[in-house]
This record gives C-alpha cells, sequence and structure tokens, in this order.
C-alpha cells in the first residue's frame, strides 16, 4: 500500500483521520479499494446509504429525475417535486409543513431558528432558550454545535450560539432545573443518541419530556438525523415511544447519499413563520426531491420494515453471543440496524484490525463502536461481519497476537 500524501502536499484540508486506502466501487453492503480488496461496509457512510451501494431503486430514481431537465430552480419557484416529498414526510411523521435544506446541521439550524421565532412570539424576548443533553450531537455548525456536548469540538470555537443549557438522559430532574417556561423555547434531543455511543433515549423518559414541555409550553426538537427512516426498525425511532415532536430534524438517508435534510415543523410553529425569515438556495430543488421520494416511499414500505426489524433482531442476537464469547466486550446498545459495543480497548484499535480483515466500522466516542449496516444487508453478511468483529477485538485485546485468519477476498 502506498503511504498516506506528506500533508503539506495533500491537496484536502487535514479535518479527518482516513486510513490509507481510496475507495473505487461499491455494490449492496461491500465496498472495494483501489487495490482490489473487498470490504464489508458497516458504516453506510455514518448511516446514508440505507438502501446499500449501486441500489436499483436510486438508479432509477436519478435517471428518472434527469428527464425533465430541471435539476434546480431555486426557492424562487415552485416544483411538483418537493411538494409531492414533504407530503409524502408528513404522511409519515406528523401533521404540519416540511422545511428542505442540504445537510444535518442545516436541519438543526432551521429548526432552532424556527424555535426561537417561536418562542419570541410565544414569551417575548426571554423565551429564546434551548435545553440539550449531555452525549449529544446535533452538528457543527455554531447553534447546533452549541447543542453538541462534546467539549473538544466546542471548545476552540466559542462563543458558540448563547441560550444552551444542558440536561441527562433519563433525568427529569435535570431538565427542569435547567428549563422554563418563561426563558426555554425548545427541548432538544435524539431518540437514539448516535455520535454519544448508540444510546437509545428510554421511552418513559421521551414521554416525560413530552408531557413536561406541554405543561410548560415548551417545544420539543428531535432530532433523526441518524437513527430516522427505519434503521431503528420503526420509520421513526420516537415511535416506539408513542409521543409526537413539534419539529423534526431529518437528513443523512433521505436522499440515497445525496444531500438533503428537512425539517417537519408542527402547525402552531409554522403559523408563526413568514416569507424571509429563513432560506436556502439549493433546498427541495426538484432533482433531489424525485431522488428522495423513490428512496423514502422504499425506506417506508411496511415489508421493508419487518425485514430491517427481523435483521435488527438477528444482529443483537449475534452480538449477546459476541459478548459471551469474546472477552473485553462491557456493553450492547441500540435498536434495529443500529447498534454499539462498548468496549474495554480503544476502538480505534478494533477499527483497524477489522479493515485489516475487510470489515469498515466506526467509532461513536473513544470506547463504542457503531455499526450501521446499510438497510439491506442479509443475515449471512450480518454473521460475517459479527465474526470479523470478534477477531478484531480479540487482536486488539492482545488474545491473538498473530494477526491470523485474515479475511481476504477479491
Ligand atoms: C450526522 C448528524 C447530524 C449532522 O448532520 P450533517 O449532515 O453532518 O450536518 C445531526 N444530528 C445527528 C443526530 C447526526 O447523527
Amino acid at each position: 500500500m502506498s503511504v498516506l500524501p506528506d500533508p503539506s502536499s495533500d491537496p484536502l484540508l487535514g479535518l479527518y483521520k482516513q486510513p490509507d486506502l481510496r475507495l473505487v466501487s461499491g455494490c449492496g453492503c461491500e465496498v472495494v479499494d483501489s487495490g482490489g480488496k473487498v470490504y464489508l461496509d458497516f458504516t453506510s457512510g455514518i448511516g446514508v446509504n440505507a438502501l446499500g451501494h449501486a441500489s436499483p431503486v436510486f438508479r432509477a430514481a436519478v435517471l428518472r429525475a434527469l428527464e425533465s431537465g430541471l435539476v434546480h430552480t431555486s426557492n424562487l419557484y415552485r416544483t411538483a417535486p418537493g411538494e409531492e416529498l414533504a407530503r409524502l414526510l408528513l404522511s409519515l411523521s406528523f401533521p404540519g409543513k416540511v422545511f428542505f435544506c442540504n445537510s444535518g446541521a442545516e436541519a438543526g439550524e432551521a429548526a432552532f431558528k424556527f424555535a426561537r421565532r417561536w418562542g419570541r412570539s410565544k414569551g417575548g424576548d426571554a423565551k429564546v432558550g434551548f435545553t440539550s443533553f449531555e452525549g449529544a450531537f446535533h452538528g457543527r455548525l455554531f447553534g447546533t454545535l452549541a447543542a453538541t456536548a462534546r467539549v473538544e469540538y466546542r471548545t476552540p470555537f466559542e462563543p458558540l450560539m448563547p441560550g444552551m443549557r444542558f440536561a441527562r438522559v433519563g433525568d427529569p430532574g435535570s431538565v427542569r432545573a435547567v428549563s422554563s417556561r418563561e426563558g426555554t423555547a425548545a427541548v432538544v434531543i435524539e431518540t437514539i443518541q448516535g455520535e454519544g455511543g448508540v444510546r437509545p433515549v428510554p421511552a418513559g423518559f421521551l414521554r416525560e419530556l413530552r408531557a413536561f414541555c406541554d405543561e410548560e409550553e415548551i417545544l420539543l426538537v428531535i432530532d433523526e438525523v441518524q437513527c430516522g427512516f427505519g434503521r431503528s426498525g420503526h420509520f421513526f425511532a420516537f415511535e416506539h415511544a408513542g409521543v409526537v415532536p413539534d419539529l423534526l430534524v431529518l437528513a443523512k438517508p433521505i436522499a440515497g447519499g445525496l444531500p438533503m435534510g428537512a425539517v417537519v415543523v408542527a402547525p402552531h410553529v409554522a403559523a408563526e413563520l413568514r416569507p424571509g425569515d429563513h432560506g436556502t438556495t439549493f433546498g427541495g430543488g426538484p432533482f433531489l426531491s424525485t431522488v428522495a421520494l423513490a428512496v423514502v416511499r422504499h425506506l417506508s414500505d411496511p415489508e421493508f420494515l419487518d425485514r430491517v426489524r427481523a435483521l435488527g433482531a438477528h444482529l443483537e442476537t449475534r452480538l449477546r453471543d459476541l459478548q459471551r464469547r469474546v472477552p473485553g466486550v462491557r456493553e450492547i446498545r441500540g435498536m434495529g440496524l443500529m447498534r454499539g459495543i462498548e468496549l474495554e480497548v480503544p476502538v480505534a484499535a478494533v477499527t483497524d484490525a477489522a479493515r485489516a480483515r475487510g470489515l469498515l466500522v466506526v467509532g461513536a466516542g473513544p470506547d463504542t463502536i457503531r455499526l450501521l449496516p446499510p438497510l439491506v444487508v442479509t443475515e449471512e453478511e450480518i454473521d460475517r461481519a459479527v465474526e470479523i468483529l470478534g477477531a478484531s477485538i480479540r487482536f486488539a485485546m492482545g488474545i491473538d497476537p498473530v494477526d491470523a485468519g485474515v479475511v481476504q477476498r477479491s
């Protein structure tokens, strides 16, 4: 393998820790690097490629989306695909209105602006604060970064958006301590914390949050950028708690790998927004919306979701078995095809060992391996991935000092 470029001659800004490989093609749950080595992809581009690589559904949608010749019109004019996609998202979530943008962080920023507009109108200039949670990740822009708990992401870029307070998941007292009817516009939460270690929020706590927000006239903003669109085994993960948010933040898999974000806005919040309050050049264009329509229709098919639930149960069984067989596994967390494995060894050692054995996985914090396979994964691929993971953890723990049994297919 070639060595990584000397940082001084690398044309790319050095923001990412990347291994020395270049991916050149993919199909289903597999990707191939420039040396011809095949990997099982259990990252899905961080939860984006729900339909896997080279999906025929995606391909057909892209070809159809090119037919009109209109890729982009800006929001100066209306186009039909965006309206149709908005109707579909509302039918799958709750009645209201939809705003389209281009990423998860942008969707979060928009939701915060919408919440502030509502708060100020309901409670005056003081009702503009937010409550987020320890372990939360909502993006890397100034507002969403303010709602993100990781100190090393935040500190170099302060001052961030003011008005953010943090509570603890599962601790209603901590929410009450930092939130008030007079000073808080919204409470913001991921139904399953992703970057923060794959931690599902208990359904009871989500219901308590909903009740608290209703009681104190505070909005509930749910961020399902990572856990939404079927990944949890429910179309939206909040469905398992039976709550409905006031603002729903969406992105990652919505357009099959093309950049798109969306916010679903409940009617009482939508009623406070006026032309000019927010906007975007690209958001909700006809090309992206046509593709997203096909992707979302596919992901929301009840039979597709049944299959995700069955695969999620299979993955959980395999991981419990792994925990029994392999030392160093502290905890298995997650839902559906979004799983975290908390380890006693640093995740980097395991992701490196897994990659050498032909499996791509990503960390979630310093000690948790995150599994986000495409939702079209097969049982056989799950078995293969868990097998490789077991060998990789043993290797990283120093149990199998000889790097034997490396899976190499090409
Ligand atoms: C990835 C992620 C975001 C940010 O999305 P970007 O498209 O990277 O800006 C926000 N919230 C959650 C829960 C995420 O997982």
